[in-house]
């Protein structure tokens, strides 16, 4: 849709270009959620594509993504062989609903900052350990575990102005083995329930990631494979009913029921 309200679109070459931060700014990366319902305290939209942050970046210790990569260039990367986690991208991309549009034009950063339950690329982040580093408009850079970045639903860490720069996975979480679960009420609909587990070679530092039907990220960690029981007992523990995020795309009784048969079919799958 138009946004009627834009007096000033701004590509700056360098975040330190955009100088004050003032109340009407707003960050522009794929658009997919800013041009799809009227922004009217926005006034001035920041380009950040027009930044050239190269989309994917990898190294030994692991691969860097700029928070302006996109979906499908996300869904086109293959990394070194022994990144066995990377197919997890996919399944992630494949777990997030979405148009033409979005598919081509949405970015992993975007995705992020939005901070809906159903954001695919948080949990894909979230379940490889990711890393986020942040810029303030002022100050030092500062880093945030995915987990810790999403607080609540469409809402995170990110203070006024903050920009999410990259999200970086560290080579020893895309070594790992994993399996993931999506459910949804309806075929092709919004996730209910998404959860993720990756283990070691030798069964250790199982991480279960659950997303989509809690507000923020729900991570358990084990230094070896848990039993059904275990892993039953450690899920109820930390997410009660009340923990579950109640929406038209799920009630928390049926988004608790889909979590824990899917973490233990994760679990089954990873032993
Ligand atoms: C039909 C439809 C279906 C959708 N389905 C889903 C879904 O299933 N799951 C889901 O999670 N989302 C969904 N969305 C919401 C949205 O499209 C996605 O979350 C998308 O990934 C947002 O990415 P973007 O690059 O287009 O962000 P934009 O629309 O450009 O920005 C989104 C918000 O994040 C801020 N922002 C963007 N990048 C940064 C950055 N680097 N630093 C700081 N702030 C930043 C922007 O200022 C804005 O407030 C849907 C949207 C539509 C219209």
């Amino acid at each position: 849709m138009n946004l009627n309200t834009i007096t000033e679109v701004k590509r700056p070459r360098t975040a330190e270009e955009i100088g004050r931060w003032e109340d009407g700014h707003a960050w522009l990366a794929g658009g997919t959620w800013l041009f799809s319902e009227p922004q009217v305290a926005v006034d001035t939209l920041i380009d950040l594509p027009s930044l050239g942050w190269p989309p994917l970046t990898a190294t030994p210790a692991g691969l860097e993504i700029a928070a302006t990569c996109r979906i499908v260039e996300l869904h086109e990367f293959s990394g070194p062989a022994d990144w066995r986690a990377v197919p997890l991208f996919r399944q992630c991309i494949d777990a997030f609903l979405m148009s033409f549009k979005i598919w081509n034009a949405a970015t992993v950063g975007g995705n992020l900052c939005m901070s809906l339950p159903a954001g695919a690329m948080i949990a894909l982040t979230a379940a490889l350990d990711g890393i986020c580093t942040l810029w303030p408009r002022d100050g030092k850079a500062r880093d945030v575990p995915v987990a810790d970045f999403v607080t609540g639903n469409h809402a995170n860490v990110l203070r006024k102005g903050e920009l999410l720069r990259s999200i970086r996975l560290p080579a020893s979480a895309l070594s790992k083995r994993f399996a993931l679960r999506q459910g949804s009420l309806t075929h092709l609909g919004r996730s209910a329930a998404l959860v993720i587990g990756t283990v070691g070679d030798r069964s250790e530092d199982f991480l279960l990631t659950v997303t989509a039907a809690t507000p923020k990220p729900v991570q358990l960690s084990f230094s070896k494979l848990p039993s059904a029981t275990e892993l039953r007992d450690a899920l109820d523990q930390r997410l009660p009913l009340e923990g579950y995020f109640d929406d038209v795309h799920g009630v928390p009784q049926y988004k608790r029921h889909l979590t824990r048969y899917f973490a233990e079919q994760v679990r089954a799958e990873l032993a």
